[in-house]
């Protein structure tokens, strides 16, 4: 599956937004971090060359990959990536890219790792990202995916009891508002099937993402509780968050070799698809034309100069 070069995707755009402010940092979200910092810790090779991160937002997630030499930080904003800058500082082991997911601005084969987390909730064409990502993967890399699950407890409750329209149990995605969509496991499954990925690991997540609970059970304990459920994820997966590992199979794309490359040897052009070379000081120039700026150590692959 594949979109067309031109035309691609809506993106859930973040430039400009406070999420990591108020949604994690003063939104009462204490255990659903700690919930999947226990999730990645348990889904991550312990140690690697060359991660990407999609849709890194502000960093929260970042430090986590501490393993791997270097990290790509992604994200569609550039202002995000400017609160990961800030946070995670400028060192020879981030890379900070801004691009759309529907075009990466990657070699193929680049990488031999990669995750992406509370990200794919925001796709209208999963899919087509999925086969993205896997584009830029060199076989065997590790893959860890996070997804919005419809078929979670609160959903089926409310289907039974006539209070919501949809049903959990179709394969279909809900787009419940614009641009947010809840997938099925199965249909998640299928995809990074059909795209060359072998599920390997599900740990369900966030069980007890519920207001009350939040507030009467120490965060502590109640990230602990989620840790033992969490190891349930391979029987079924009834949780509002779901994390998937996969490896990269398949012969196609070869690898690229470039793990210890440096960092300006990584790129092509997110339009023609050539690759990129011989970067100036503010960024690159493609043999279509097109140029490629880097502003304050943030490379950026969203629009041209
Ligand atoms: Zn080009």
């Amino acid at each position: 599956m594949s979109t067309p070069n031109n035309e691609t995707p809506p993106v859930c755009d973040y430039e400009g937004s406070t999420y990591q402010a108020t949604f994690w940092d003063q939104g009462g979200r204490a255990y659903e971090d700690g919930a999947e910092r226990v999730a990645l810790r348990r889904l991550l090779p312990p140690s690697g060359k060359l991660m990407l991160e999609v849709g890194a937002g502000a960093g929260r997630n970042t430090p986590r990959y501490k393993g791997f030499e270097r990290v790509v930080v992604m994200d569609y904003s550039v202002t995000q990536l400017e609160q990961a800058q800030e946070r995670l500082g400028q060192s020879e082991a981030y890379v900070y890219v801004a691009a759309d997911v529907y075009k990466l601005p990657f070699r193929p084969g680049l990488f031999d790792a990669a995750t992406m987390i509370r990200v794919l909730h925001h796709m209208a064409e999963p899919q087509a990202a999925l086969h993205q990502i896997r584009q830029t993967l060199q076989p065997d890399a590790v893959f860890i995916l996070e997804f919005a699950n419809k078929l979670n407890l609160k959903a089926l409750f409310r289907y039974w009891l006539g209070r919501q329209d949809w049903s959990p149990f179709e394969l279909e995605p809900v787009e419940y508002i614009p641009l947010n969509f809840d997938f099925h496991p199965k249909a998640i499954r299928q995809w990074l099937k059909e795209e060359q990925y072998v599920v390997q690991r599900h740990l369900t997540v966030s069980h007890f993402r519920i207001n009350v609970l939040k507030r009467l059970v120490p965060t502590r304990l109640l990230v602990w509780l989620d840790s033992l459920a969490q190891l349930t994820g391979n029987l079924w997966q009834l949780s509002p968050s779901v994390f998937v590992r996969s490896q990269a199979v398949g012969q196609e794309p070869p690898a690229a070799n470039l793990l210890d490359a440096d960092e300006s040897e990584f790129f092509i052009c997110p339009e023609c698809r050539q690759p990129l070379a011989a970067p100036q000081e503010d960024g690159f120039t493609c043999s279509c034309g097109l140029r490629w700026g880097k502003q304050n150590g943030i490379y950026n692959f969203k629009q041209p100069l």
